[in-house]
């Protein structure tokens, strides 16, 4: 399928995990990707540029080589994200805006600078990496959670904003993915490899939402055959949300 041929894509966060594997199919099917990412270490053909969401010069920076050299930016992929994990007493006030700062004020940095691009392109699309943590009470994860119910509600606040701009804006709200960020938080466990099976015994589907899931889904919001999807979120979670998990 060559549905992205002529379109230019930025992908943050593209380096790793969802990021990585939404920037490879994108590319897969036709578009240019630039990768922004604090470790641009990507292999070709994509565009690696250094970037920290958190910084506005390196945001501005970044975004205005990556249009330079892509001749224009048709596809927003806000990916970026950092997780902390705690009850409302765990985290102090820096990690609060920290957390916040990277995962919601990223995103708006990113599309402020993008905007200009955007508005020029005939197919542009913005998808934010949400979570399902927007949707469902996760235990532990309040920090967290608030960020990506803000990158929720900041999603339809944009989508409604820039309808007239022809730019549509959606999320997708994935599960537990198996990405190195998650193999990070198993390798931190005592036994790793029985963790990771009780982890997956307990999502509804028994097993682990892969990132090239839910980089399908990123790419089907991105898309043109999407056209008239604009201010929704859609769920690649293993039915974690919508159905009870399965008595093992
Ligand atoms: P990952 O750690 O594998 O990849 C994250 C990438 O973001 C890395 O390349 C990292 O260098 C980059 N990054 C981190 N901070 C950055 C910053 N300040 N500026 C620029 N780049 C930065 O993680 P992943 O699991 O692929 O997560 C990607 C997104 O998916 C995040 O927004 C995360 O919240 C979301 N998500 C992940 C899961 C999951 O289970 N893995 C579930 C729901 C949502």
């Amino acid at each position: 399928m060559n549905d992205f041929e002529g379109l230019r894509a930025v992908v943050t966060g593209g380096a790793s995990g969802i990021g990585l594997a939404a920037a490879r199919l994108l590319t897969t099917r036709g578009a240019r990707v630039a990768v922004l990412d604090v470790a641009p270490d990507v292999p070709e053909p994509l565009l690696g540029y250094r970037c920290d969401v958190s910084s506005t010069p390196e945001v501005e920076r970044a975004v205005t080589e990556a249009a330079t050299t892509l001749g224009g930016i048709d596809v927003l992929v806000n990916n970026a994200g950092i997780g902390a994990q705690g009850d409302v007493t765990t985290n102090n006030d820096a990690e609060w805006h920290r957390v916040l700062d990277v995962n919601v004020v990223g995103m708006a940095r990113v599309t402020r600078a993008a905007l200009p691009h955007l508005r020029e392109s005939s197919s542009a699309a913005v998808v934010n990496t949400c979570s399902i943590a927007a949707w469902q009470g996760l235990p532990n994860r309040v920090l967290y959670s608030a960020s990506k119910g803000a990158v929720m509600a900041m999603t339809l606040a944009m989508a409604t904003d820039h309808l007239d701009d022809g730019i549509r804006v959606n999320c997708v709200c994935p599960g537990t993915a198996d990405t190195p960020w998650v193999g990070r938080l198993l390798d931190s466990a005592a036994d790793p490899a029985a963790e990771r099976a009780a982890l997956a015994a307990r999502q509804p589907m028994g097993r682990l939402v892969t990132a090239d899931e839910v980089a399908g889904a990123i790419a089907y919001l991105a898309s043109p055959g999407s056209s008239s999807t604009t201010g929704t979120a859609l769920a690649v979670d293993g039915g974690m949300y919508g159905l009870r998990p399965r008595p093992r």
